[in-house]
């Protein structure tokens, strides 16, 4: 079982380009679960299609006096080919660290049994959090993802979060967290784009492990509730998508011990 988590700057392109990769894994014929762990809550509409709204697990939680009485088909959705699709959640706006939010969610998950009864091969974790405090390191802690992963683009501010995200993982890597896995960059046409990002990656001692092209299509698939990989599986985006999806296999298949 791989699991990768998939930090980045707020509105970068993560949950789109989780969701396609996502996708792309499951045509392949990998089970896989996509787990967003972001107070929005809106990490696995696109592989849900015309299912609606999802109950986060925290609103399962905070909804049941009885603990016990949530079940696993409550949690989770099964989404485009089969994908396992959870959302933790967040707290009340106001009220509540949403960080803590999301250790309780994954502990709930992983207690009722979510990984042995679906055995996925790949477990992606869609992570809000430019900073990585407390509850958003919950999904690089031991037991969770083995690999960490971050969505860039050549701006400034997402390569400023994607360094902050690396640093985290560099101080926690003695307590056996997740290993640092490699840059994403989602292309925002910014001038010398891939070189930027290139030269970055080097900063830190690691790679761009792929990139998709700034598109429209992705807002044509948003309108019908789908990836691209889904809706216009013949686009050179959709191979994009493919690509990114074994190039991420690929690097962190490197990396097991
Ligand atoms: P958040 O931090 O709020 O969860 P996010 O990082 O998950 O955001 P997304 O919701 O995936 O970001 O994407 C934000 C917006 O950017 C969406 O409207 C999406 O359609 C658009 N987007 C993402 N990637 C691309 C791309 N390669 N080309 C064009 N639009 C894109
Ligand atoms: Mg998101």
């Amino acid at each position: 079982m791989l699991k990768i988590a998939v930090y980045g700057k707020g509105g970068i392109g993560k949950s789109t380009t989780v969701s396609n990769v996502a996708a792309a894994l499951a045509d392949k014929g990998l089970r896989v679960m996509q787990i967003g762990c972001d107070p929005k809550a809106d990490s696995t509409i696109l592989l849900r299609g015309d299912q609606g709204e999802m109950k986060t697990i925290l609103d399962l939680v905070r909804e049941n006096e009885d603990q016990n009485s949530i079940t696993l088909d409550d949690m989770v959705r099964i989404g485009y080919k089969d994908i396992v699709c959870a959302e933790a959640g967040g707290p009340t706006p106001g009220l509540g660290c949403a960080g803590r939010g999301i250790i309780a969610a994954l502990t709930k998950l992983a207690e009722k049994g979510a990984y042995d009864k679906y055995k996925p091969d790949v477990v992606l974790y869609d992570v809000l959090g430019d900073v990585v405090c407390g509850g958003f390191s919950m999904p690089m802690r031991p037991g969770y993802a083995d690999y960490v992963m971050v969505v860039t683009s050549g701006e400034n501010m997402s390569i400023y979060a994607a360094a902050n995200i690396s640093m985290a993982v560099e101080q926690f890597k003695n307590r056996g967290y997740a290993k640092f896995a490699g840059l994403i960059l989602n292309r925002r046409k910014v001038k010398d784009e891939d070189e930027k990002v290139a030269e970055f990656a080097k900063e830190i001692n690691s790679k761009v492990v792929g990139s998709i092209n700034r598109s429209d299509l992705i807002q044509s698939a948003e309108e019908l509730n789908k990836t691209v990989v889904e809706a216009f599986p013949d686009s050179s985006l959709s191979d994009e998508y493919r690509k990114l999806a074994d190039q991420i296999m690929a690097s962190c298949e490197a990396l097991v011990c």
